[in-house]
């Protein structure tokens, strides 16, 4: 199969095209570089079957021969990028999401959106399951990613009810491993590369706020699972293993074996108290769930940071 993946030399894109490639498939990565990194990809360029497109989902796109699965997943993602860029992030969701959703019924491809946990907003159920309709503020601080997104998938379903396009779509909630960017400000890269640093973890309000964790290996197979799937409601994909945050950094200075101490910060406005999934839904259309423990894939992102980006 031909395969595009927009936002492919992102953390997610980039492992999602590791697997592509070794699937067989022929790749094509589009990524404007906004937060990806040329890094994440570099060892792929030797593959005949991988190519790189630095491009905007928001211009015109040339993307020329057929295309049989499209996973998008172009966005910016981290309060870092959407609260400072918040115009960009709502053009990516709606512009963006619009133009590959044209790709998508020109070429007849299946069309993967990542969506959010955080369509969710600060949930008013708890674990999120797929019927809840969100508790989200349209001009609150995280209104460009959150609503953007919930734009897309209406976007998503209406281009699935009109023009008849195959459509998919992942909720996805927190993922982690090698390969996000250790300045992007996301929870996991910022304990990890602080404590391998020796400075202090600095967890937000009193740290009782849970999230939960998905090693990118699990997400990755949901979302190759959920593309072949013949379904096209939302889809929650992520590990249920519920922790708070300030247990997690507890547990990042104990496996990493740092001397740091825990330090408290201000709660950022509209931090979401609880997320967790319920992937009942998941677990029965795709037969999947998560594979890799906690302790395991903390373990191997460690690794990862204390080799590949060890502290300046
Ligand atoms: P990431 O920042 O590593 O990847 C996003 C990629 O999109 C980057 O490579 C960036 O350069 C690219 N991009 C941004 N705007 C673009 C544009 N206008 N045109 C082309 N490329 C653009 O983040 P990630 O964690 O890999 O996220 C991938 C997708 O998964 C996103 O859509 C995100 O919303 C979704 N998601 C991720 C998580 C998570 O925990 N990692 C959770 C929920 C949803």
């Amino acid at each position: 199969m031909r395969v595009l993946v927009t936002g492919g030399a992102g953390f997610l894109g980039s492992h999602l095209a590791d697997r592509l490639v070794a699937d067989g498939h022929e790749v094509v990565c589009l990524d404007n570089l906004s937060s990806g990194r040329r890094r994440n990809i570099e060892h792929l360029a030797r593959e005949p079957r991988f190519r790189f497109v630095e491009a905007d989902v928001i211009e015109p796109l040339t993307i020329s021969g057929p295309l049989d699965r499209i996973f998008h997943l172009a966005s910016p993602v981290t309060c870092i990028h959407h609260l400072a860029r918040p115009i960009a992030t709502l053009r990516a969701a709606a512009e963006g999401t619009r133009r590959i959703l044209d790709l998508a019924a020109e070429c007849r491809a299946v069309f993967l959106l990542a969506s959010t946990s955080e369509v969710y907003g600060d949930p008013l159920a708890h674990p999120q399951v797929e019927t809840d309709v969100g508790h989200t503020s349209p001009i609150g601080p995280r209104s460009a990613y959150d609503e953007g997104k919930r734009f897309a998938e209406a976007l998503t379903v209406a281009y699935g009810r009109e023009r008849g396009v195959a459509v998919r779509i992942a909720r996805i909630f927190n993922t982690y491993g090698p390969r996000m960017r250790p300045d992007d400000g996301r929870v996991i890269p910022e304990f990890v590369t602080r404590a391998l640093a020796g400075r202090p973890l600095v967890v937000f309000g009193t740290g009782a706020q849970t999230r939960s964790f998905c090693y990118v290996s699990d997400m990755v197979e949901a979302l190759v699972r959920l593309a072949e799937a013949d379904y096209t409601g939302p889809v929650n994909l992520g590990n249920p293993d519920e922790m708070t945050v300030l247990d997690l950094a507890r547990e990042v200075i104990g496996l990493s074996g740092a001397p740091s101490r825990i330090e408290f910060g201000p709660l950022p406005q509209d931090d979401p108290a609880r997320r967790r999934p319920d992937i009942a839904l998941a677990r029965r259309i795709l037969g999947w769930q998560p594979a890799v423990p906690r302790a395991e894939g903390l373990r191997r992102t460690i690794d990862y940071y204390r080799k590949e980006e060890p502290p300046a």
